[in-house]
């Protein structure tokens, strides 16, 4: 029978109130270090008298204007007593339109794809609990409204006042509440269904024997990763060979590309294992290796390419976060900090400059730069240069060591068709009897005539 019906607000406002004036104030980083959400009302009587005004703080989850403003609602009307006729007065429109949709129209489901559904419910359980008769209107802005401009330096007021010492129960009064580790989801549950899952395919992929072989997966920022291969332009276009450097990229992050030591694990019939890479005849030919061979020819050489791309990088990156605005002031030491980072240390390549050849984000360059930047700001950042250079390493190392490759193939009678063919070796007739399958690399030194004529 005497069912406590949870309160968000513990005013009472006597049953002369007659308008409400709501508004709120939202900062969000980088002014704060986490937003600082704020909320007011100020409840009048007929002949404009202030009955009462409220200001409070509401934590941070979900953060947005918006939600500052529904939340001000909400609060405003849980104040309110039974069967009240009330105007609440705000400027801010979408707040009207949202209103017009969702609470005086019956339920429909789209709502549940709205940021702040829970509240919006809530709105609508209060509405019919309390009986209330409730009518919103438009402050225009700016129109120098002496009640507005009040409620309006009340809830700016919030941010600062240390006396404020509880915030407003967030104890939502919504008839089903999802919680997700006991967070209520208060946003767009289809959005949020589909970021659980690509969180979970994302650890699938990151747990991958092949992202770990060297180092701990906990070394890469694999939320920075995801968002840059994402992101990236190059997805967006398949013209002009696009499509060909999209494919470079995958098969970079997947350790797919066809190396030397791959092909000598697929087709180990055609490719001897104990080849060396090619150029160099000095290492197995891994993903690693494409990037710091020590080969030198006049006009390539992949190791003083990849440091001369990695340095451009690196002031690339330092120029563009050196220009963006942070979130506390950059101290004179951050330049030399940032181009101190291993992962820009290519003598010889760190390990952690080796996985942003690979397209990994090293944590160690996003924990640092998180101390000025906000997580998207650093993605966003990256995401540009980074692809850049991965364009780069793709042209300027992996096309021309492709094109050397396969004089070399020619050279040792590997052919096209016996690349295609799904057969094994016992079908595979070696077109000459010399290829000396156990000896050194037949590698390019030996073969500088053969580039020169061809
Ligand atoms: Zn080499």
């Amino acid at each position: 029978m005497n069912k406590q019906v949870p309160r968000i607000s513990d005013i009472q406002l006597p049953s002369s109130v007659s308008t409400l004036y709501i508004d709120s104030s939202f900062l969000p980083p980088p002014s704060h270090p986490v937003s600082s959400m704020a909320f007011a009302w100020t409840a009048i009587d007929p002949d404009g008298f202030i009955l009462e005004s409220h200001y409070n703080n509401i934590s941070s989850i979900f953060p947005s204007a918006l939600r500052l403003e529904v939340f001000a609602l909400l609060h405003g009307l849980d104040s309110l007593p039974q069967n009240s006729t009330i105007t609440v007065a705000t400027d801010c429109a979408q707040l009207l339109s949202l209103w017009s949709l969702y609470v005086d129209a019956p339920f429909i489901p789209k709502m549940l794809k709205e940021s702040n559904h829970l509240l919006w419910s809530s709105i609508h359980t209060i509405m019919s609990q309390k009986n209330l008769d409730v009518t919103l209107v438009k402050v225009p802005a700016h129109a120098d409204d002496i009640l507005n401009n009040h409620v309006d330096a009340l809830a700016k007021a919030a941010h600062t006042d240390s006396q404020l010492s509880s915030r407003p129960s967030l104890e939502l009064l919504a008839p089903c509440i999802l919680q997700f580790n006991s967070l209520p989801v208060d946003m767009n549950i289809w959005k949020f269904i589909r970021d659980i899952f690509d969180a979970k395919s994302l650890l699938t992929l990151a747990v991958l024997p092949r992202f770990n072989s060297y180092s701990s997966t906990s070394d890469i920022d694999w939320a920075c990763t995801k968002f840059c291969l994402n992101n990236n332009k190059q997805f967006a276009s398949h013209r002009n060979g696009r499509s060909e450097f999209c494919g470079f990229c995958i098969k970079l992050l997947l350790d797919m590309l066809s190396t030397l030591t791959t092909l000598q694990r697929r087709k180990p019939h055609l490719y001897n294992p104990s080849w060396l890479c090619p150029q160099c005849n000095s290492s197995p030919e891994t993903l690693d290796h494409l990037w710091t061979c020590p080969y030198i020819l006049p006009e390539f050489s992949p190791l003083n390419t990849f440091k001369t791309l990695l340095l451009a990088l690196r002031t690339n990156c330092l120029d563009k976060f050196l220009s963006t605005s942070s979130l506390i002031p950059l101290p004179d030491s951050f330049a030399a900090e940032f181009m101190a980072l291993d992962c820009w240390n290519c003598e010889p390549p760190s390990f952690s400059c080796l996985k942003l050849a690979r397209k990994l984000i090293p944590i160690s360059l996003t924990e640092f730069l998180g101390n000025y930047f906000s997580s998207l700001i650093i993605w966003s950042t990256l995401d540009t240069p980074l692809h850049d250079f991965h364009f780069d390493l793709y042209v300027q190392i992996w096309l021309c060591r492709s094109i050397f490759f396969h004089h070399w193939e020619l050279a040792q009678g590997i052919t096209k068709k016996m690349k295609s063919s799904a057969l094994g070796p016992s079908s595979i007739v070696y077109p000459s009897s010399n290829i000396p399958l156990d000896s050194l690399t037949p590698s390019f030194t030996g073969q500088a005539n053969f580039f020169k004529m061809s």
